[in-house]
C-alpha cells in the first residue's frame, strides 16, 4: 500500500531542504519536466486561438462555480433518472464510510481503482484496508507508487521522481513472475499489463475519479493515457465514481472546451488517447450498477473566499508544476500534500485549513510562470500573496504560528512607518546608511547575518538620493527657471 501523507505536514522549508540533498531526484525531475515543457510548448503553439480558448476555459469553470448548487442538483436528477445512484459526502469520513459500505454491499473484498487524486485526498485506500478490502491501483504510475510503498510526487505522473532502473527494481521485488524484468519501457509495461489483466477480469468492483461531469446530461468523464482506466470503467459489475463537487460543468459545450485545453496542457498531446464518457447505466453495456459520490471536503469553504476560490477552477493538468522552478528542484514530496507544486501551494492550505499547511503559500518564487501556462487562467501568484496575508493575520502573534512573529511584527512596523511622513523619511535615510555599510567591502558584507550569501554574488548599488529629494530639487529648479538636475534617480516620468 502507498505510504500515507502526514496529517499535519512538516514545514515546507524543512522538507525541501531534505529533498534538495537528493541529486538523483533532481536529475529525474529535471529530465522529465524539461521534456514535458517542450512538448507542451510545441502543441500549444499550434493553436492560433489558444488565448481565446484559455479565456473560454476560465469562463466555463467560473460559470460552473458561480451556480454550483443548481448544477449539482441538476446532475443528481439526471444521473438518478438514468439509473445511477448519487451520494453526498460533506467530509472525508463520510466519503470513506459511503464507499466502504457500497463495496461491502457487493460482497467483494477487492476493488480496482483508476487514478483519482481525490481518493488519495480522502485516504480511501487506508480506509478500505481497515475494512478488510484490498484496493489495487491500475494506472501505471499509481501502481509503481503503490508497489514501492511510496508517495506520489506529481499530479499527472505520480512516479515522476523514479527512473527506469528504480521501477525495474520495484517490479522485481513485488510483482509475481517479474524477477527478470529489464528496465526497457516495453518490458516494464508488459510486466504491469500481465499483473493487471488478471485483476480486470476477476474483480467485480471499480472505484474511479472523474475529470468532469456534465449537469445537463448527467454524463461523467474520465480521460487517461493507458486504457487501464477504460478497463476499470467498463469491465466490473459495480462502478463507484468519487468526484469533488467543483468538477461539475453546466453544459456539454463546456466539456468540449475543457477537453481541448487539458491534453495539450498536461501531457503535451493534441488529444488524449482515451476519453471515457458514461451516462447512468445501460443494460448489457458496462457496469450494472453506478454510484456517484459527490464530495465537498472543504470545497465550499474555499468557494467562500472571493480571492482563493479561483483555485477551484483547476482542471488538474499539472502544467503549473512542470514550469515551476521551486517544484523542479524540491520535487513534489516536499509539499507533503496530495496536490504539490503551485496548485498545491494554494489548494492544500485552503482545503486542509491554513493552520495545517501554513508554509505552503511561501513555496514559490512568485515568478508568475504558473499563471502564464494555466489553461484556465488561475492567477496563482495573486492567491499565494493573498494566502500569505491570511496566514500572517490568522496565526498567533505570540510566536506559535509559523510566520506570525517576525512577519506580522515587521508588517506592523512597516505600516506605522508608512503612515507618517517624518518616520518614512527617517527610515529612508537609515536605509541609505545601511547600504553604505553593506557596500563597505567584503568584510562588511560577509558580516551581515543572513545577507552575506546574497550580497557576495550581487551588486547592491546605492541610489544617489531619494525620489523625494530629487523631486524637491527639481521643483526648486523649475521655480528658478533652471533645467531639472541631471543626476536624478530613475523614477516616474523620466522618459517623458
Ligand atoms: S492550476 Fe492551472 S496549470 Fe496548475 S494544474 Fe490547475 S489548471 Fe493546470
Amino acid at each position: 500500500m502507498s505510504a500515507r501523507w502526514p496529517t499535519v505536514p512538516e514545514d515546507f522549508p524543512k522538507a525541501a531542504a531534505r529533498t534538495l540533498q537528493d541529486s538523483q531526484l533532481r536529475s529525474n525531475l529535471g529530465h522529465a519536466t524539461t521534456a514535458i515543457r517542450a512538448k507542451r510548448a510545441g502543441v500549444v503553439g499550434e493553436v492560433p486561438d489558444w488565448e481565446a480558448l484559455r479565456d473560454e476555459g476560465a469562463a466555463a469553470r467560473d460559470r460552473a462555480l458561480r451556480r454550483l448548487d443548481e448544477h449539482l442538483v441538476l446532475l443528481e436528477e439526471r444521473v438518478t433518472a438514468l439509473g445511477g445512484h448519487v451520494h453526498w459526502a460533506p467530509d472525508k469520513e463520510t466519503a470513506q464510510r459511503i464507499v466502504v459500505d457500497l463495496v461491502r454491499g457487493t460482497g467483494s473484498d477487492e476493488v480496482i481503482k483508476v487514478k483519482s487524486l481525490l481518493t488519495d485526498e480522502l485516504e480511501l485506500n487506508p480506509a478500505l484496508g481497515d475494512a478488510g478490502i484490498t484496493a489495487q491501483e491500475t494506472d501505471l504510475a499509481e501502481l509503481i507508487v503503490q508497489l514501492g510503498g511510496d508517495r506520489q510526487s506529481h499530479i499527472l505522473v505520480p512516479a515522476i521522481h523514479r527512473n527506469r532502473r528504480e521501477i525495474r527494481d520495484i517490479f522485481r521485488e513485488t510483482l509475481p513472475n517479474a524477477e527478470d524484468v529489464s528496465d526497457d519501457p516495453a518490458d516494464l509495461a508488459e510486466a504491469a499489463r500481465v499483473h493487471l489483466r488478471e485483476q480486470f477480469l476477476r474483480v467485480p468492483v471499480a472505484i474511479s475519479g472523474a475529470n468532469a461531469a456534465v449537469a445537463e446530461t448527467g454524463t461523467v468523464a474520465v480521460v487517461e493515457s493507458e486504457g487501464n482506466g477504460r478497463m476499470c470503467l467498463t469491465m466490473p459489475k459495480t462502478l463507484i465514481t468519487v468526484m469533488g463537487i467543483e468538477k461539475v460543468l453546466p453544459t456539454w459545450e463546456d466539456l468540449g472546451t475543457i477537453l481541448r485545453l487539458l491534453p495539450r496542457s498536461s501531457t503535451g498531446e493534441r488529444m488524449n488517447p482515451y476519453t471515457s464518457l458514461w451516462t447512468g447505466v445501460t443494460p448489457g453495456d458496462g457496469p450494472e450498477e453506478f454510484h456517484l459520490v459527490l464530495v465537498d471536503a472543504g470545497r465550499t469553504t474555499v468557494l467562500a473566499d472571493p480571492v482563493g476560490r479561483d483555485a477551484l477552477r483547476c482542471i488538474r493538468c499539472s502544467a503549473c508544476l512542470n514550469v515551476c522552478p521551486v517544484y523542479e528542484r524540491t520535487g513534489g514530496q516536499a509539499y507533503e500534500s496530495i496536490y504539490p507544486g503551485p496548485i498545491g501551494a494554494i489548494l492544500t492550505p485552503q482545503l486542509q485549513g491554513l493552520d495545517t499547511a501554513p508554509t505552503l503559500p511561501w513555496a514559490s518564487s512568485l515568478c508568475g510562470a504558473c499563471y502564464e501556462v494555466c489553461p484556465v487562467k488561475i492567477d496563482i501568484p495573486r492567491i499565494l500573496v493573498h494566502l500569505r496575508g491570511r496566514v500572517t493575520e490568522e496565526t498567533d502573534a505570540s510566536g506559535k504560528g509559523h510566520h506570525a512573529g517576525a512577519e506580522r511584527l515587521s508588517m506592523r512596523a512597516a505600516g506605522r512607518v508608512m503612515s507618517s511622513r517624518r518616520a518614512y523619511e527617517a527610515a529612508q535615510k537609515a536605509g541609505r546608511l545601511g547600504l553604505t555599510f553593506v557596500q563597505g567591502g567584503r568584510g562588511a558584507r560577509g558580516a551581515l547575518p543572513g545577507l552575506s550569501g546574497w550580497t557576495q554574488s550581487r551588486d547592491l548599488p546605492q541610489p544617489e538620493g531619494s525620489f523625494r529629494d530629487w523631486w524637491r530639487q527639481r521643483e526648486a529648479g523649475r521655480a528658478d527657471g533652471d533645467a531639472p538636475p541631471g543626476a536624478a534617480p530613475h523614477g516616474p516620468g523620466e522618459d517623458a
